[in-house]
C-alpha cells in the first residue's frame, strides 16, 4: 500500500481536518497525558500558560547545558552548518521555540540557496516544484518572477501559491503520477515529499524523465525513533512500547523511511550526484524535537501557543531564546558524526533525461498520453479538466473527490502549515 495515499483521505475529508497534521497537533505529549481533569485544564488558559512555562524552562536548561558543552568542545563552523546559521533569523517568527522546524528550514535553505541562485535563476532555467504545499518555503527559495510551475494534491494549500509572484502556474495533481510530459523541464524540486512515498523508485524514475536536474530531500528512520516519546520509552527500557510508538507515528505522519545508505543507493540509481549533504544528527534532532513535544505538534508551532509566545511582554525573550538555542544546536550538531543524520538533501543530474521537442508540458492524467487543448480537453481521450481559483485540476477520475470537495468548501478554507 502506498502510504502517500493517506493524503487523499485528508484532502477529501472533513474541511476542519484538512491536514494529517492537525489531528497530530491535538495529540501532543501533554494533552495525551490528560485524563478528565487534565482535559478540563487543557481547555483553560492555565494549560497554555503551562506549555509556555515548560517551553521556557526547557529552553533555558538547554541553553545553559549547550553553552557549557560549547566552551569545552565547540569548533568554528564551516560548510552547510555555517550557512544554516545565517538563515536562522529568517524563520524565528515562523517557529518561535519550534527548534525542529526552524533548524530543518535553515539547513534546507542553506543547501538550496546557492544552487537556485547560480544554476537555476541566473541561466533562467525552467522549474517544476512537486508538492509545493502552500508555497511558504518555495517563496523563500525562488526569487525570479513567474519562474516555477507548482503542483500539489491539496488545493486548499495550493491556492495560496496562485498569489505568489514566483509561481507561473498552480496545478492540483497526484504527485505520484505527474501529468507532465517527459523531457520538458530543466529542474525538478521536491522538498519534503519523498519520505511520504513508499514506491520511491517509481517516483524518482519519473522525476529523472521529466527534468534534467533534480533537488529533493529525505528523512531517515531516526525521524520517528528519536521523537520524544519513543526516545524516552527506549531510554527507560520499554523497547517494545517504543517500537509500537514508532509504528504508530509513522502511520500518523504518513512516513515511509529508509536508512541513509538505502536512500543514497536509490538516488545513485537515477542520478549522478552533484551535491549531497546530510544534517541534524539524531541527538541534535532529539533535543530540538523536545520543544515540539511540549507544544504538542511537529514543526509548525501550535497557533494558540505561538500567539502567546509572540505577544508582549514575551516576544523579545522568546526570539532571544529561540535564536540562541538554534545557534547552539547548530554548533553542537557540527561536532556530531554525519553517519547518524536524520535528514539528507540531494542535487543530481538525471541519467535518463531526453529533452522534448515541445514546450507544451501538460499531458492528460487519465490516458497519460494526450496533449491538452487550451480548453483543457485531452486531444486523445476527450476527457475535460477544470480550472478553479486560478488552479488547473489535473486529476484522474479516481481522485475526482479532491476537486468536488474543494468546490463545495471554497471560501471557508483554512490552511494548515506543513513542514
Ligand atoms: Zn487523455
Amino acid at each position: 500500500m502506498e502510504i502517500n495515499m493517506g493524503y487523499l483521505k485528508t484532502v477529501s475529508g472533513n474541511p476542519t481536518q484538512n491536514s494529517a497534521y492537525s489531528e497530530a497537533n491535538r495529540n501532543g505529549l501533554i494533552r495525551k497525558a490528560g485524563k478528565k481533569l487534565i482535559k478540563k485544564i487543557a481547555r483553560s488558559n492555565l494549560f497554555f500558560w503551562g506549555q509556555v512555562f515548560l517551553l521556557f524552562l526547557a529552553g533555558f536548561g538547554m541553553v545553559a547545558g549547550l553553552a557549557l558543552w560549547k566552551l569545552v568542545h565547540g569548533r568554528p563552523l564551516d560548510g552547510l552548518h555555517k550557512k544554516a546559521l545565517l538563515n536562522i533569523h529568517l524563520f524565528l517568527e515562523q517557529y518561535p521555540m519550534g527548534l525542529y522546524g526552524l533548524l530543518c528550514k535553515s539547513f534546507e535553505l542553506a543547501f538550496l540557496a546557492d544552487i537556485v541562485k547560480n544554476d537555476i535563476e541566473k541561466p533562467k532555467k525552467s522549474v517544476i516544484e512537486v508538492a509545493i504545499g502552500e508555497g511558504s518555503f518555495s517563496r523563500r527559495i525562488f526569487r525570479r518572477k513567474k519562474s516555477v510551475v507548482g503542483l500539489d494534491i491539496t488545493p486548499d494549500s495550493l491556492f495560496h501559491t496562485t498569489r505568489m509572484a514566483h509561481v507561473r502556474q498552480s496545478i492540483v495533481s497526484d504527485c505520484l503520477e505527474l501529468p507532465i510530459k517527459p523531457g520538458t523541464f530543466d529542474f525538478l524540486v521536491a522538498n519534503n515529499l519523498l519520505h511520504h512515498i513508499s514506491n520511491k523508485r517509481k517516483v524518482l524514475a519519473q522525476f529523472s524523465r521529466i527534468a534534467e536536474f533534480v533537488l529533493y530531500n529525505e528523512n531517515t528512520p531516526a525521524w520517528t525513533s528519536h521523537q520524544t516519546m519513543p526516545f524516552f520509552l527506549r531510554s527507560v527500557g520499554f523497547k517494545e512500547k517504543a517500537a509500537a510508538k514508532v509504528k504508530e507515528l509513522n502511520q500518523r505522519y504518513l512516513q515511509d523511511l529508509w536508512p541513509l545508505s538505502k536512500c543514497n543507493r536509490e538516488f545513485d540509481r537515477h542520478f549522478v550526484a552533484l551535491k549531497r549533504e546530510s544534517f541534524l544528527n539524531q541527538k541534535t534532532y532529539a533535543a530540538a524535537f523536545l520543544f515540539s513535544a511540549i507544544y504538542g505538534g511537529t514543526a509548525p508551532v501550535e497557533p494558540e501557543v505561538k500567539a502567546i509566545l509572540l505577544s508582549s511582554p514575551f516576544k523579545a525573550f522568546t526570539l532571544w531564546l529561540t535564536k540562541h538555542l538554534a545557534e547552539l544546536l547548530i554548533s553542537y550538531d557540527y561536532c556530531m558524526t554525519r553517519r547518524d543524520d536524520v535528514f539528507v538533501s540531494y542535487y543530481g543530474k538525471s541519467k535518463k533525461f531526453k529533452k522534448a521537442k515541445t514546450s507544451n508540458y501538460l499531458r492528460c492524467p487519465e490516458c497519460r498520453k494526450g496533449n491538452l487543448r487550451k480548453s483543457l480537453q485531452c486531444v486523445a481521450c476527450g476527457v475535460s479538466y477544470q480550472k478553479m481559483d486560478s488552479m488547473i485540476f489535473l486529476l484522474e477520475k479516481k481522485n475526482n473527490d479532491v476537486a468536488v470537495n474543494y468546490s463545495i468548501r471554497r471560501g471557508e478554507i483554512k490552511v494548515a502549515e506543513h513542514l
